[in-house]
């Protein structure tokens, strides 16, 4: 869409309600046969996912959903939400907490893995459930805490002057009221040597609606540069409603970056990784990372090799310019950043 139409579309009464957006997620799809039924897509799919969709029920708003493809089983997005029977097979080299993450809490809820930047994990809380996830074992609720716990990721912060980005993370802080993000960066201001505040996202392509005025307000009045971590796996994410969150955020951020995971199956294709990082240059986001996937329990079907991982970004790079290539990275526990692969 282009640049004029999607600022016409931003005065739409629907995307600039500011309450709106948490209606939207309470009418967001959790029953498995019922999203069955409106893709129009067979029963027969619902076999062997009950182990799946007990432990990291379905769920997906309706912006998501209207970008899948109906009748197709295989499509991209449907596969990254729908349970899977594969779910439940057991493998091994397989973890629960394969990044390390509980370990390295610098204070309840707060990660300090690497020099200059620590992640807040806001909330637990997702608009989307992505089958992938390597927080899908997370214990959110011993660790992401209340106000008393926030008093002692402030102290930790005071006592690291180093820190000078923080990242706002999850499950997704979108999915905290305007109030409450507005309560964390007030509490944030006392400290001089923060330069950046980043927020990492999953909410454009699955709950753009949360994208309204009043986020939009609180972000242009922080006093730091403001990054947004988008994180869309592909292309057909990509529907106007998307496209109207990204161009509401050009007004209000430093810059807008996107993370992909490689998924077999869902973006494990040249063309597709081509087509993805076009469609964000077109909206003004940058590719960043393409993740290999953390080793998680119950997404092993996702994996793809890293030599498949290589011989794709050599094909990406052949095709689109170098500021379009993503850095192809995984996580390693103990090392001081993201690892290149
Ligand atoms: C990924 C990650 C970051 C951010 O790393 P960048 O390379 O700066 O994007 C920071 N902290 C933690 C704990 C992370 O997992
Ligand atoms: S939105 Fe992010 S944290 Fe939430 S389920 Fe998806 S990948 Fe995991």
């Amino acid at each position: 869409m282009s640049l004029s139409a999607s600022i016409a579309k931003a005065d739409t009464k629907n995307l600039d309600s500011n309450h709106n957006w948490r209606q939207v997620l309470r009418k967001a799809w959790r029953k498995p046969e019922e999203l069955l039924d409106y893709l129009q897509l067979d029963s027969s799919l619902l076999k062997g996912i009950a182990p799946g969709q007990q432990q990291f029920p379905l769920l997906a708003p309706s912006a998501f959903i209207e970008q899948i493809e109906k009748g197709n089983p295989e499509d991209p997005l449907f596969l990254q939400i729908f349970p899977q029977a594969a779910e439940a097979r057991q493998q091994s080299g397989l973890l629960q907490d394969p990044v390390g993450d509980i370990k390295s809490q610098a204070s309840p809820g707060l990660l300090h893995k690497y020099h200059s930047r620590a992640l807040v994990i806001t909330t637990g809380a997702c608009a989307i459930h992505c089958r992938y996830c390597f927080r899908r074992h997370f214990p959110y609720t011993s660790v992401t805490g209340g106000r008393s716990d926030w008093q002692q990721s402030l102290d930790y912060i005071r006592a690291n002057p180093n820190i000078s980005e923080i990242i706002l993370s999850g499950g997704d802080p979108l999915m905290l009221a305007t109030a409450q993000l507005e309560k964390i960066s007030r509490s944030l201001l006392e400290f001089p040597q923060l330069k950046t505040l980043r927020i990492h996202t999953r909410i454009a392509s699955c709950l753009p609606e949360r994208i309204n005025t009043r986020l939009v307000h609180w972000l242009r009045e922080l006093p730091w540069a403001v990054v947004f971590v988008h994180h869309i796996n592909h292309p057909q994410e990509i529907g106007s409603a998307a496209e109207l969150a990204f161009t509401r955020l050009q007004s209000c951020t430093q810059m807008q970056l996107n993370q992909s995971v490689l998924l077999q199956g869902v973006n494990n294709k040249a063309e597709v990784l081509i087509q993805l990082s076009e469609k964000l240059f077109g909206n003004s986001v940058t590719p960043y990372y393409l993740h290999q996937m953390d080793q998680v329990q119950g997404a092993g079907h996702f994996n793809c090799s890293d030599i498949e991982a290589r011989q794709l970004m050599r094909q990406l790079r052949a095709a689109v310019p170098g500021y379009l290539v993503p850095r192809l990275v995984r996580e390693v526990t103990g090392e001081p950043g993201k690892t290149p692969v």
